[in-house]
């Protein structure tokens, strides 16, 4: 029995069966590649969903968490640490927001954004405690952050959920001027939906959204888990459409491989999470921070928002050309996020693509999701691109 077998047929045993036995089992990581345990190489586009934004062990990123693992791994909230404070203030000047709350995942990071705009308002006397989000829409697994979220699929069994939710279809801006009203505490989205198949809404949507919040008196949650920290272009995908969020949701790519979420906000609303009102042991963990301190050195350093604005717009026009295959209805995405919808399930021609040496991800069932690292280079792109070819065909 290989290496591999022996510890699929355990899986089957220990791990709670929250996800299908996935084929391989990953050894190790270099750059763009992935190694499994017995020695086959993967071009990775799935990134970690998306988590490994400067591919897998960037020698700097090692070397930052090494030193900080080395000096002090936990100091918990009831002491400081600079990390913390230095990761907070980089965070803040990249958003075009004022203040930071750091925990450790998505779900956390959507989970004290909810629990912030409620806040707000209750200090301010408003009775505003409903939520807007849209169908299709992912935010995470948490009761709250399930509430928001817009997929059956997700939430089936676990009711009941959060009272006060309206879920309006994505990208339909008089969808969202028909629920928005005084009860509204926030309105939650991703500028571009990811889990649900990389859909972008049109041009004009974000700014038109922000508008009706300010004229609603509400708040606007953008949820740039997946799509920020570089992956579309900008540090975020709001920066797009050229708005400012009242509250920002990140995760994924910003702990530079490490469990990191932080929630941003504007001063005015930070203010209502007084001393005690919300918490976490981890949040802020001084490793995560340094994680995420030097990916955020290396990303503005080494020049990655040109870098994936100007080959992601190539990319895209290269991979055009799998809509001339039967299968392909549709390739689309912003910078190194990037969706192929097909007219079939996604499942064999991800296990096809896997066989061939790329990893990809799955959005919805009928997308295949590319969120390749922003040290991807030009031949890496091309060689996806045989692969998905081949594997296309034979599929
Ligand atoms: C992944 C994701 C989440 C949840 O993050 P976790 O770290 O898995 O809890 C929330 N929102 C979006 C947009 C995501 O892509």
């Amino acid at each position: 029995m290989s290496a591999t077998q022996e510890i699929l047929q355990r899986v089957q045993r220990v791990l709670m069966t929250t996800y299908d036995p996935p084929p391989i089992v990953l050894a190790r990581g270099d750059g763009v590649w992935a190694y499994d345990l017995d020695g086959n190489r993967y071009l990775d586009f799935a990134g970690g969903l998306g988590v490994n934004i400067l591919g897998h062990c960037h020698g700097e990123v090692t070397a930052a968490i090494q030193e900080q693992s080395a000096a002090l791994a936990h100091t918990s909230n009831l002491y400081l640490h600079a990390g913390h404070v230095q990761l907070g203030a980089r965070l803040c000047a990249v958003t075009g927001l004022d203040r930071v709350f750091l925990c450790n995942s998505g779900t956390e990071a959507v989970e004290a954004a909810l629990k912030l705009a409620r806040r707000f308002h209750h200090e301010r006397g408003d009775v505003r405690t409903e939520f807007v989000a849209t169908r299709g829409a992912f935010h995470g697994r948490t009761l709250g952050a399930l509430s928001v979220t817009g997929q059956p699929v997700y939430q089936t069994g676990f009711g009941p959920l959060l009272t006060g939710v309206h879920h309006v279809p994505f990208a339909d801006i008089d969808a969202m001027r028909n629920v928005v009203g005084p009860r509204t505490a926030a309105v939650i989205i991703e500028p571009i939906q990811g889990n649900s198949g990389v859909l972008l809404p049109p041009p004009g949507y974000l700014a038109a959204l922000r508008d009706l919040c300010e004229s609603a008196s509400t708040l606007l949650i953008i949820d740039e888990i997946q799509t920020g920290m570089g992956r579309t272009g900008e540090w975020f995908a709001y920066q797009h459409a050229e708005i400012q969020p009242d509250i920002v949701t990140l995760a994924k790519a910003v702990g530079g491989g490490l469990p990191l979420g932080a929630m941003l906000a504007r001063e005015s609303i930070a203010k209502a999470f007084v001393s005690g009102a919300h918490g976490t042991t981890f949040g802020g963990n001084p490793v995560a921070c340094a994680a995420g301190l030097k990916t955020l050195d290396v990303i503005g350093r080494d020049g990655l928002l040109h870098h994936a604005t100007r080959l992601g717009r190539e990319a895209l026009a290269m991979y055009q050309e799998l809509r001339t295959l039967p299968d392909v209805v549709e390739v689309r995405g912003l910078g190194f996020m990037i969706g192929i919808e097909l007219r079939s399930d996604v499942g064999p021609l991800r296990e096809a693509c896997r066989k061939r040496g790329l990893l990809v991800t799955a959005a919805g069932k009928k997308v295949v999701r590319l969120l390749p690292p922003l040290i991807a280079q030009r031949e890496h792109f091309a060689e996806a691109l045989v692969i998905l070819r081949a594997a296309l065909a034979a599929s």
